[in-house]
């Protein structure tokens, strides 16, 4: 606890009383620790392509001047550096706007339909890349309060992962339940790939958070993802789960309240 002790003169002049106030720093602490670690880490993260592209312009104004095939291929190198470091500008700002946005409740109908399966068949090149099929399911409406640009996020972000660390194959499929607070709509995306160990899962939401870190750099990953996804799913009221099981496969679903249809929004009945 911070302690400040401070006077405070009575109006009417009948003398003078203390006033003790009383702070509990450890919340405060422990969020201030948290930037220092993350400022830390991004900056970590940034320096390392930084390194490789300033090493590789020094060769090229140096020992590799002269070599033609060299310099397209350095110069191939730096492009995926630079593009890496880009990813990476894109996630943290995409980050930082989400947490801004974190406490405004979204405010539009969404149908997760449609918006899933336009972000399946965004997959559907890089899935092919990889020799990984992808299938999407789901009959109906699945309404849900949302912000479109936020849900697309979530949704490509979950598929991409069940390509790029999952696969071969990978389901995707929507379905509504009854939940304890009414109707959720549940979005699964599951894959039969090597799986998660037990230990990690709890800790994959965390910033920079990876299981293989060399793996995920390779794939393109800034280890930011599933970090959006969670704070997306903290405004929508959502929940995420992850279940794993080594050497069989990764089930991530999201669960989100239904949007209740709204009487005005209904279709008009069909005339006979
Ligand atoms: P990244 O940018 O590295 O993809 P994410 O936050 O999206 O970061 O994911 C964190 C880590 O979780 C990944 O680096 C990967 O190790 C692991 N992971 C996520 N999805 C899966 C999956 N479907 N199968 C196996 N590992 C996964």
């Amino acid at each position: 606890f911070e302690v400040q002790i401070g006077p405070i003169a009575m109006p009417d002049g009948s003398g003078s009383s203390v006033v003790l106030f009383l702070r509990d720093l450890t919340s405060a602490r422990r969020l201030e620790a948290m930037r220092v670690d993350f400022v830390a880490n991004a900056s970590h993260e940034l320096r390392t392509p930084l390194a490789s592209l300033l090493g590789f312009i020094e060769t090229l104004q140096g020992p590799a001047r002269d070599d033609a095939p060299a310099r397209l291929r350095f110069l191939a190198i730096m492009r995926t550096q630079a593009l890496r470091m880009t990813r990476l500008v894109d996630d943290l700002l995409s980050l930082s706007r989400i947490e801004l946005r974190e406490h405004m409740p979204p405010t539009r109908t969404i149908d997760l339909g449609p918006l899933t399966r336009q972000m399946v068949d965004a997959q559907v090149p890089l899935a092919a890349e990889r020799g990984v099929t992808i299938t999407c399911a789901g009959e109906g409406r699945f309404p849900v309060l949302g912000e479109a640009d936020e849900l697309q996020r979530v949704v490509e972000n979950l598929v991409e992962n069940a390509v790029k660390y999952g696969g071969p194959t990978v389901a995707v499929s929507l379905a509504r339940q009854d939940g304890s607070h009414g109707g959720e709509i549940v979005l699964t995306v599951q894959d039969d790939g090597p799986g998660i160990a037990p230990e990690h899962i709890p800790r994959l939401t965390e910033r920079f958070y990876r299981v293989d870190t060399a793996s995920s750099r390779q794939q393109g990953g800034t280890g930011l993802g599933l970090a959006i996804v969670k704070h997306s799913l903290n405004r929508h009221r959502g929940r995420l789960v992850i279940e794993s099981t080594l050497g069989e496969g990764t089930r991530v679903r999201v669960v989100l309240p239904e949007r209740a249809a709204h009487p005005a929004a209904e279709p008009p009945p069909a005339s006979a």
